[in-house]
């Protein structure tokens, strides 16, 4: 598949061009037209494979074909968490970088950085996507810096390493203070899928399909 023929807008598209990509990688080519019909989906993936563009194009996709003109700063059309500042960091530049034509804003939230900096940045615009680990997502939680309650779109990126790592804890209070899984479109991403990673899959996403690569 070519994104070109998928019908993207043409402000992803170009952005899309820019960074020269021309074919979908197999794990796009299965996951987008599911996402894009707004579809729960589960992916068994590795980095590597193009599953951050995967997940980001369904994203801005979505919110340019449904533009939300009274967005408010703190409260997140989509929001990314991720294990690590590194991964976040990652997506973060992924997710500006197929913006670039639009005006999604991007904002992320992690660990090791001055927090009176990012949140100066939170209140400065509204954001449409956030990419966050959980800890200090749950910091903003706490103060009132960020409101979830606008969430359309969750997407969990590796899972298993959120959970090797002990952040289930902190995930589950970030899921649920985004809109119940019927209200949402949920994402999980993740290298293997245990048994504890399915009972999470069972308790946050509605009939999801699922994406193997
Ligand atoms: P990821 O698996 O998301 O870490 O992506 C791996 C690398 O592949 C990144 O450097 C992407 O920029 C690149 N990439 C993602 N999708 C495509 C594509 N369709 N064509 C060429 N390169 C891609």
């Amino acid at each position: 598949t070519r994104f070109h023929d998928l019908d993207l807008p043409h402000a992803l598209l170009r952005a899309i061009q820019d960074l020269g990509f021309e074919y979908c990688s197999p794990i796009q080519a299965e996951s987008l037209p599911l996402c894009l019909d707004g579809y729960d989906m589960i992916g068994k993936a590795q980095t590597g494979t193009g599953k951050t563009a995967a997940f980001l194009v369904n994203l801005i996709d979505t919110f340019l074909r449904d533009p939300r003109p009274n967005r408010k700063p703190g409260s997140p059309r989509a929001l990314v968490l991720a294990p690590t500042r590194e991964l976040v960091m990652q997506i973060a530049k992924d997710a500006e970088g197929l913006c670039k034509y639009t005006d999604l804003n991007v904002q992320e939230i992690v660990g090791g950085i001055d927090y009176q900096k990012q949140r100066e940045d939170l209140r400065a615009a509204p954001c449409d996507i956030m990419v966050a680990t959980p800890g200090r997502l749950i910091d903003f939680l706490r103060q009132n810096e960020v409101n979830l309650r606008n969430v359309e779109i969750l997407v969990l990126d590796e899972a298993d390493r959120m959970l090797d790592m002990g952040f289930i804890p902190d995930v589950r209070r970030i899921v649920r203070a985004c809109p119940h899984r019927e209200k949402r479109q949920t994402i999980l991403y993740s290298a293997t899928f245990s048994q504890a990673i399915m009972d999470l899959v069972e308790r946050w996403t509605v009939d999801p399909k699922s994406v193997i690569i």
